[in-house]
């Protein structure tokens, strides 16, 4: 299969480009990327010289090599461009950027429709990260209260994380509504108390030192549950981008969230 890392000169996609060069049954064809353009990838990634320039133009490099698949990790500001260039193309996608919403997801729906394509779309490719989400779904059925705090570097744009969202989607699934407060809060520093999305608190740190962490924290009569995930480095992602790639012939139309895929 062969394969156009879109991003490729960022944190991610330098990581995607190492893991889709590593797999015999895919083929780096093309690497995109605003910055370092004219560099081959391969020198930029450590793998040494492997003829694989990258360049700035994702709708003529797609025309030019004609890859089964875009993997795209690049910016919430221009994943949405991406995947229309990359769709209207008639490729099937993979896409690791965060920022998508909910409106978003459905005309990206569309589009996969109208030009018969695929695509996995998960905010999170650790595949530790969606059992933390699976288990929080399940604990939300016996503890009432529950709120999020998510870790991640300080180059990250967007908060709350895409995986701080869709955990909440998930328990949701489960329980429309969590316990309410039980006082009237006075917030005494505004936004000191986190944000909230379906009457969950959602607490975003940015440090650096920091890759991507979660913890679903429940609380209850007398205990606390606390479910982890640490993404120590990037490579803890491979895995499910690989699966992603390699599960794109099997699937129908736009599969949300790397659970859908196990
Ligand atoms: P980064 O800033 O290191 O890399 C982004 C790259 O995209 C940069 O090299 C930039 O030049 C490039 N870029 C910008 N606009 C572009 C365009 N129009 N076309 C092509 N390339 C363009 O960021 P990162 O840490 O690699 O993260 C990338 C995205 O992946 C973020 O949205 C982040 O939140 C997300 N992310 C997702 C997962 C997951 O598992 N789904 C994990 C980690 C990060």
């Amino acid at each position: 299969m062969k394969v156009i890392v879109n991003g490729a000169g960022g944190n991610m996609g330098k990581e995607v480009v190492r893991a889709v060069y590593a797999q015999d049954d895919l083929e780096l064809c093309g690497a995109v990327d605003m910055g370092e353009v004219g560099k081959d990838v391969g020198e930029l990634c450590g793998l040494g010289c492997i003829g694989v320039q990258i360049t700035d133009d994702l709708d003529y490099t797609i025309k030019r090599l004609q890859p089964q698949v875009v993997v795209d990790f690049t910016t919430p500001f221009v994943v949405m461009k991406n995947i229309e260039i990359t769709m209207s193309s008639g490729v099937n996608m993979v896409v690791g950027t965060t920022g998508i919403t909910g409106v978003d997801l459905e005309k990206i729906r569309l589009k996969a429709a109208q030009n018969n394509v695929k695509a996995v779309i998960a905010p999170n490719f650790a595949l530790g990260a969606v059992m933390m989400m699976n288990f929080a779904r399940q604990a939300v059925r016996y503890f009432d209260s529950v709120e999020i705090i998510e870790m991640h570097h300080d180059q990250k744009v967007d908060a709350p994380s895409g995986t701080a969202l869709k955990t909440v989607e998930m328990i949701l699934e489960q329980k429309d509504s969590p316990a309410a407060a039980l006082v009237q809060e006075l917030e005494k520093i505004p936004g000191v108390r986190g944000g909230e999305m379906g009457g969950i608190k959602i607490h975003s740190i940015r440090l650096p030192g920091l890759v991507a962490h979660q913890e679903v924290i429940f609380g209850g009569l007398g205990q606390t549950l606390i479910i982890r995930h640490d993404s120590l480095n990037r490579t803890s992602f491979m895995p499910g981008v690989i699966m992603a790639i390699r599960k794109l012939s099997q699937i129908e139309g736009v599969v949300y969230g790397l659970e859908n895929l196990l």
